[in-house]
């Protein structure tokens, strides 16, 4: 597996999909290419961010508070 094969199913999300044989092939990229493994750290950690984010903005805004009965 090269490079750019393995940069394109990280982040086109094949490689979750993926069968065996190319997650080890996956695997053993990231166990010899440091870029790669660092490339897939730093999009981990963008996926954790982004998701934190769209769950930010997708929550549902508190609705108007309704005026207490007294
Ligand atoms: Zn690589």
């Amino acid at each position: 597996m090269k490079c750019r094969d393995y940069i394109f199913q990280l982040t086109s999300g094949q490689l979750e999909d993926a069968g065996t044989a190319t997650q080890i092939a996956a695997w053993q990229h990231r166990m010899v290419c440091f870029r790669c493994r660092a490339f897939t750290r730093n999009d981990q950690a963008l996926q954790g961010l982004l998701k934190g984010y769209s769950e930010h903005i997708q929550a549902p805004q508190h609705p108007a508070a309704k005026p207490a009965d007294k």
